[in-house]
């Protein structure tokens, strides 16, 4: 099975491509990759950044697609409207489920996407997106409007479905409550919860990379969009719980686990 990732470098090896191709590996998936920038980056922070031409981004998706028998794909960070149309244009008609993880801000606060890019996210994107998987300021973002109840999330779930999202997975992990509880949403109407313990932790970086490159090695390997999403969150939760300590900041979650 192959898939394809449509994102940053991470230097540190703990988000972007580089957990996204172990995170496939983890699940028995080929990784091939498109990649939209470089970062130079570790556990402490984002330190710079170069995002690649939309022509060479073309360039690499070309290549892989014309090549590989690609059985999903997911986008991460995208970095500007460019890239973002220029991806848009290669995957619109491809029979293929697509996994949008609207990255925009690293935890450390830096900006991994322009403040401009959020309407063609949006409106490019999203109404391509099989899955999309925000954490609630990306949500917050993307919406318009705060959220900080249950209520608020399926307002704004149903708001991002209205756009042809297929299913939204509101990562609940930034409300601070007891239970770190995500809710997905269906285009069917179907909502469920994943709820495990929360974790008190730093060992965080890469996360929500590691979480959507999980749902998309799943869907690769033919599960439904609900099989993919309950076994991505038992993925990352592992990924969570058994932390391998590297780096002085916010060490990477544990692909291996
Ligand atoms: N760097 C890249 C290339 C990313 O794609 C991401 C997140 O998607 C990050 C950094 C930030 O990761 P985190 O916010 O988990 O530290």
């Amino acid at each position: 099975m192959i898939a394809l990732t449509i994102a940053g470098s991470d230097s540190g090896g703990g988000a972007g491509i580089q957990a996204d191709i172990k995170t496939f590996q983890e699940h028995g998936v080929f990784g091939t990759s498109a990649l939209t920038a470089l970062t130079a980056q570790n556990t402490c922070g984002v330190h710079d950044v170069m995002a690649v031409t939309a022509q060479f981004l073309g360039n690499q998706l070309r290549a892989v697609l014309e090549d590989f028998s690609v059985k999903a794909i997911k986008t991460g960070m995208l970095v500007n409207a460019a890239l973002m149309k220029e991806v848009a244009h290669h995957v619109q008609t491809l029979q293929v489920p697509l996994v949008v993880d609207p990255v925009m801000i690293a935890k450390g606060g830096e900006h991994l996407m322009e403040d401009e890019a959020v309407e063609t996210l949006r409106n490019v994107m999203l109404p391509l997106a099989t899955v999309c998987t925000p954490n609630i300021p990306e949500a917050e973002r993307l919406t318009g409007k705060k959220i900080t109840s249950y209520a608020d999330m399926k307002r704004a779930a149903h708001q991002l479905l209205s756009l042809g999202v297929q299913c939204v997975v509101m990562k609940g992990g930034h409300l601070h409550e007891k239970a770190a509880t995500d809710y997905v949403f269906m285009q069917s109407g179907e909502v469920f919860a994943l709820e495990t313990p929360r974790i008190d932790t730093k060992q965080t970086h890469g996360t929500g990379c590691t979480f959507s490159a999980a749902v998309t090695a799943q869907l690769a390997k033919g599960k439904t969009v609900r099989q993919a999403i309950i076994e991505a969150k038992k993925y990352i939760h592992l990924a969570i719980a058994y932390p391998l300590h590297i780096g002085h900041g916010y060490g990477p979650t544990n692909h291996f686990a």
